[in-house]
Parts: structure tokens; sequence; C-alpha cells
């Protein structure tokens, strides 16, 4: 082939590193042909999702042929009664992601800078990349994201910026001080978009509700998802909260029916369903003391998470992976979020948890 068709691609694209997912237990499976695989690897809620999902989902395949509600009424309604938010400041994604991306598709000029920080989430870089933004990281602190020095960031031709809070893969967060700070001194035409995807889990008292700075920052944006905490990661469905003028040109760059019917009726079930979602919450908390105390017993110390994930340093960190998955233990390497040796465990259930554990503390003979 005489042609490059590497070279065609857009730049931001051509330099673009592909997001790289948890493996899959069936791949694992199909590899090792192991019995008991055990996925810690993408931060699924392990109780799976609330049983009133699995009740509203039942009679659907009758209108299967049929396309979704491409406004989502039903389900902004829900959203907007439980948050306290009018319909018209709801964009629905196909995950969070795909808010993230319109985003970026509605708002990124070629060459507008973007800030975000060392260690964060993957897809920021992805969606900036792809419409060729300038993206400019700025350095953590123990890991954590800088908000100060993130608001110093911000020049003449910064556009966006993107903050998870808390972050995965580091699971840190920033405080409500620390993010008001940071949105009082950033210029007000300046989207900052919170990212939330783990609002549910965080329990720390000085952890921001962004939805409640959102009348005195109209430039802000926040996005949650039912990926995580509501146990529907496989339906892809993630919603953003805005000023209905940002709203309205997100819903101009949105794909007509990006969220199923499916993903639009299992949502609105598992908002419905708030006990599973408290019961999931605690069933982290404990999870998460054990695997943050079981990991400092084997002498490895861990980046403080809020999640339902830890992340932490090893030196044969690969080694350890490569180990862990022979044995059926499926965790994530984070180097490539400039975390050296570091992997991530997503919290399971407990005796998931137990069996990791004892599964770590045998590789570490070995390694
Ligand atoms: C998992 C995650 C999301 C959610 O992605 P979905 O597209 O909603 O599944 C968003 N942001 C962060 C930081 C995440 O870790």
């Amino acid at each position: 082939m005489s042609i490059s068709f590497k070279q065609l691609a857009r730049p931001g694209v051509r330099h673009l590193a592909p997001y790289q997912p948890g493996k899959p237990i069936e791949e694992l499976r199909r590899e090792l042909g192991l019995e008991r695989i055990i996925k810690l690897a993408s931060n699924e809620n392990p109780l799976g999702a609330s049983p009133a999902v699995n009740e509203a989902l039942q009679h659907l395949w009758k209108d299967i042929a049929r396309y979704p509600d491409g406004s989502g009424f039903a389900l902004k309604q829900a959203l907007s009664t439980m948050l306290n938010v009018p319909t018209d400041c709801i964009t629905l994604g196909n995950g969070s992601n795909d808010v993230l991306e319109m985003l970026a598709r509605g708002y990124i000029n070629e060459g507008d800078e973007v800030i975000f920080s060392q260690h964060a989430f993957a897809v920021y870089p992805i969606v900036t990349q792809a419409v060729d933004g300038k993206a400019v990281v700025v350095p953590a602190v123990h890991f954590a994201h800088d908000l100060v020095a993130m608001a110093n960031a911000v020049t003449p031709r910064t556009k966006m910026m993107f903050i998870a809070n808390p972050n995965n893969p580091t699971g840190t967060y920033a405080s409500v001080q620390a993010l008001t700070a940071l949105l009082e001194q950033v210029p007000a035409h300046v989207i900052v978009v919170l990212d939330e995807a783990y609002f549910e889990y965080v329990t720390a008292e000085d952890y921001p509700d962004g939805l409640a700075l959102l009348p005195r920052f109209p430039n802000l944006v926040v996005s949650r998802t039912f990926s995580k905490i509501y146990g529907l990661a496989s339906l892809r469905v993630g919603y953003a909260i805005a000023n209905p003028e940002i709203t309205d040109i997100l819903n101009r760059v949105r794909q007509p029916f990006n969220v199923n019917t499916y993903a639009l009726v299992a949502a609105e079930a598992a908002l419905g369903d708030q006990e599973f979602v408290r019961k999931s919450c605690a069933v982290n908390q404990e999870g998460l003391a054990m695997m943050q105390q079981g990991l400092h017993k084997l002498g490895i110390q861990t980046i403080p998470s809020v999640c339902n994930f830890v992340t932490f340093q090893h030196p044969r960190a690969e080694q350890l992976n490569q180990m862990l998955l022979s044995k059926g233990m499926i965790i994530r390497g984070v180097a490539n979020y400039d975390i050296p040796n570091g992997l991530r465990v997503s919290i399971g259930l407990p005796q998931e948890n137990r069996l990791f554990l004892r599964a770590l503390e045998d590789c570490l003979e070995h390694v």
C-alpha cells in the first residue's frame, strides 16, 4: 500500500494511545481454561445491580424493534426529581464518557488548551486530542490533583478543564474548599468539567457535591454515571448536569439515540432503589478498609483512596500482575497513567478481597 492511512488521520488522533480496558473474564477463561476467575479490574459493583433493574427489563424485548426515546424523557424526569435540577440542565450519555466527548466536540477548537492533572482519567486526553485540542497536564502532588496549580495553569487559550473528583486510578479527591477556591479563580468562560463517577461512594465530610456549586458557577459541568455504584456498566448510561445553554450545545452534538431503551429503563429502576446504593456503599467501605489493611500487612503502601479501588506500586508490578492472572485474578496495571509499577485493584465482595490478598501474598513470595 503506497498511501499511509495513518498519515491521513488528524494529527491529534495519530498520536493517541487507545484506552486500555480491564481484561474480560471470558478472555482469561479462553486463554487459561480456569474455573474460578475473579475480576477486580474495572471498578464494577461486586453486588451487581438492584433487583428492581431485572424486574424492569423483563418485558422490554417486545419493543426491541422500536427506536429508544431519543429525549430520554422518563429517566430525565426521575433524575430531575431526585437531584432537584430542571430537566433542561440534564444531558444523557452512552456512559458518562459519551458526555465528556460531547463537551470536547461542542467546545474545543483546534489548538485550544485543555487542562487536566497528571494521573487523571485516560478519557480526558483521548477526547481532547481527538479534536486537536492541546492537553496541558498539570503535575500532581502525592498523586492527587493540585487544584492551585491547575487554576494557575489557565492562559488566554484555555477553553476547558477536567477535574476527576475523586480521580481514577488514584482514588484521591479534592475538598470543597480547594474546589471552591479553584472555581473562584478560573475565568467564567473556561468550562470546568467535574467528573463525579464515584460520587455515591465517597463518605469524606469535606467532599464537595458539585451540584450544590452549579448555581454559583455557570461554567461548571458535573458528570455522573450508572456504571459504578448503580452496577449498570454493561448498559452504558451516564449524564451531565449543566446550565441550559451548555446543555443545548451538548444536545446538538449528541447522537440522536445515544442511550438505548434497556439502559434508559434500567437506569430509572436503579435510581429508584436508593437502599441498594446505601448497601453498596457500606459493603465498599468495609472492603476498602480490609483491602488497604491487607495490603499494608503485606508491606505494600497504598495511595489513600475514597473510591471502590486501591492503587499501589511494587517494583515487580508487571510480574505480579502476570502471576495473579495465572491464578485467575484480574487486576489492572496503571503504568500508562504515569504511575510507574502501578497496580490498581477494585474492591470486591469480602470473599473476593480475601482470595485476592491470599493470592498476592503467595505471588510476593515468588517474585
Ligand atoms: C469509570 C469512570 C467513568 C465512567 O465511565 P462510563 O462511561 O460512565 O462507564 C468516568 N470517569 C471516571 C473517572 C471513571 O473512572
